[in-house]
């Protein structure tokens, strides 16, 4: 063997740092590695303790390493942070070793691992955040090397498993034994092409987890090849997919649904997408006119030419004040023409579906078949008007003689039958009413009640109404007077001035038979921004809070015993209403309970 006889050339070129130090912790000599590694110079690492230099962290290592070396150990390994004179620390691998002469020297060579560890920190690293990733997208990769037969799982796959991640080996039947049922000999088989035939692995199964519960993961693999085109591995990765799967499950029942349930209804469905404009009509949809799903194609204009024509300007200007958020949802009949020529009554209904700047991008809706409805509607409203007719002819000719016999010959009568016949009167005045207001209200409905609108003098016919009601009043020792605010001379309201008439004198009727005894009944007129308000105020009862909202419904008293006491039926204030609505015009109440009521008709000035 070759005696080194240059030891002091070696101590001077070596790359590696060498010093020789005393268990006091101090150098005794150090070479000129350290100058070019940690940048301190010889005069200045013999001064200082080199305990000084190690990074606090790594200090107690360092002295339990060198404490085994006075305790007797020859040669010991170790590794810390020695801090260069910049400040920065560098990772240095020691090996000491204690003088054979002197036990207080020993002697240490150590390299600059620096890079080596900064390597292996980043490395860790990627397997961390390999980790962090595979554990929240659920997917863990395997590795198999077919000829070994040795198989390697990430963490994940531990964990999709339902098991602790460990270092135990896993065998192939291990981990396709745990797929259940026919899925397992899916992946047998595939596992078996991938290692004989070189294919790609790839197939969702059902996996039967360590504590016991089922999930669905996907499995795929590539196989690694050597240069002889030979299979030596598989590398794959397997996912958990129970959630997607459970998703896509639920979204397909929910789909089966819907599509039971357009099936099931008789109403027709469509959707209109406003963005790419395309429209569906379910099948029912086009059946309700007659035509099979093919027969009509899928588009906006197939619906704007099967409308008829007097109702498609509404429907678009209803759709428009849907989309501008006017309306809470669209919703008109409209007639469309069946295959057969006739025209069917639909009640349209839809609802927008909105981005978040509430712009319209969807519109879904129903057709209801409401033809029948509107025939039977229409034959119940001929029927009442039929009757009541055919009432009202005979009972005119019943009350114009009982108001003769209870008038003019009322002397004559004996007490009794005098009384019966005014029975009879007052009865049959009341049917004469309840007849009219039923017919007016029929007409109404039907919209068979025609309105010749003209420019009506407001003074005029209120002085007329005041005159008819004088005697009412009389009866009932109320006071009817005119308070204008604005003369009524100057207005003129453009209204139809009988059904206006009528409107005015059933307010007034009320006003007076709902009155106290000794009240007064006021009749104002105001005019603002193009609009005439006629208001009858009385200081009778009034109305309760909770009936102010329904008195213009129809059949609705105040009092059970109105109709008894007062006479009426229930149905002015709702013919008044739509009166004077068909005139463009506006009805309204405010009422205090005790204290009495004001009813304002609004009409546009002429
Ligand atoms: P009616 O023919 O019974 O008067 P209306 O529709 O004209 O039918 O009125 C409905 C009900 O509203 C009345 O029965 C009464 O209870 C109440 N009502 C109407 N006007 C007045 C009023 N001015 N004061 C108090 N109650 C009133």
């Amino acid at each position: 063997m070759t005696r080194l006889n240059d030891p002091e050339a070696l101590f001077k070129y070596a790359l590696d740092l060498m010093c020789i130090a005393g268990t006091d912790g101090v150098f005794r000599n150090v070479n000129p590695a350290w100058i070019d590694t940690l940048g301190f110079d010889e005069a200045f690492l013999l001064e200082a303790p080199f305990m000084d230099l190690v990074h606090p962290e790594d200090r107690d290592a360092t002295h339990l390493a060198l404490n085994k070396l006075e305790h007797g150990l020859k040669v010991i390994d170790f590794e810390n942070r020695v801090r260069h004179k910049q400040g920065h620390y560098i990772w240095v691998q020691w090996r000491a070793h204690i003088s054979e002469d002197d036990h207080t020297l020993f002697y240490a060579i150590g390299r600059d691992i620096t890079k080596a560890k900064r390597k292996a920190l980043r490395t860790e690293n990627d397997i961390r955040l390999l980790e962090m990733a595979e554990n929240t997208a659920h997917v863990g990769h395997w590795h198999l090397n077919t000829q070994t037969g040795l198989l390697k799982w990430s963490n994940e796959v531990y964990n999709i498993y339902g098991r602790k991640p460990n270092t135990a080996d896993i065998s192939l039947d291990d981990f396709i034994g745990a797929f259940v049922g026919a899925d397992r000999a899916v992946v047998w088989t595939q596992v078996e092409n991938a290692i004989r035939n070189g294919t790609d692995i790839q197939t969702d199964a059902r996996l039967l987890r360590d504590d016991n519960a089922t999930c669905y993961v996907s499995v795929r693999a590539v196989c690694e090849k050597d240069d002889h085109d030979k299979v030596v591995g598989l590398f794959g990765i397997i996912q958990d997919i129970t959630v997607e799967k459970q998703h896509h499950e639920s979204l397909r029942s929910k789909e089966e649904l819907m599509s039971m349930a357009f099936r099931a209804t008789s109403d027709g469905i469509w959707d209109w997408d406003l963005q790419t404009d395309q429209v569906w009509f379910s099948p029912q949809w086009k059946a309700q006119l007659g035509y099979t799903d093919e027969e009509i194609s899928n588009s906006f204009e197939s619906w704007a030419d099967l409308i008829c024509d007097e109702d498609r300007e509404k429907a678009m200007d209803e759709l428009e004040r849907h989309f501008r958020g006017e309306t809470p949802r669209f919703e008109m009949v409209q007639r469309l023409r069946h295959k057969d020529g006739h025209y069917i009554f639909i009640l349209s209904r839809a609802e927008a579906l909105r981005n978040e700047q509430g712009q319209p991008i969807r519109l879904v809706g129903a057709h209801t078949d409401i033809t029948e409805m509107k025939q039977l509607e229409q034959a119940k409203s001929e029927f009442t008007s039929i009757v009541s007719h055919e009432l009202r002819t005979p009972l005119t000719a019943i009350h114009g003689a009982l108001g003769l016999l209870s008038n003019t010959m009322s002397k004559d009568l004996p007490p009794p039958v005098k009384n019966l016949v005014e029975i009879a009167n007052n009865n049959s005045n009341r049917l004469i009413l309840l007849v009219n207001d039923i017919l007016d209200m029929e007409k109404l409905q039907s919209a068979r009640m025609d309105f010749n609108i003209t420019s009506v003098a407001v003074e005029e016919l209120l002085s007329l109404a005041l005159k008819n009601h004088q005697a009412y009043a009389s009866q009932y020792n109320v006071t009817l007077t005119l308070a204008p605010q604005v003369p009524p001379s100057s207005l003129y309201v453009l209204a139809d001035s009988d059904r206006l008439m009528q409107v005015i004198s059933n307010l007034l009727s009320n006003a007076i038979k709902f009155s106290n005894e000794g009240g007064t009944v006021t009749l104002t007129t105001d005019c603002k921004d193009g609009q005439v308000v006629i208001s009858i105020l009385d200081t009778g009862r009034g109305i309760p809070k909770s009936l102010q909202k329904k008195v213009f419904d129809k059949f609705i008293q105040a009092d059970s015993s109105d109709q008894r006491a007062k006479g009426g039926t229930g149905l002015g204030l709702s013919i008044a209403k739509a009166l004077i609505e068909k005139m463009n015009g506006k009805i309204a109440l405010k009422s205090i309970e005790g204290k009495g009521s004001t009813f304002s008709v609004t009409l546009p000035e002429a």
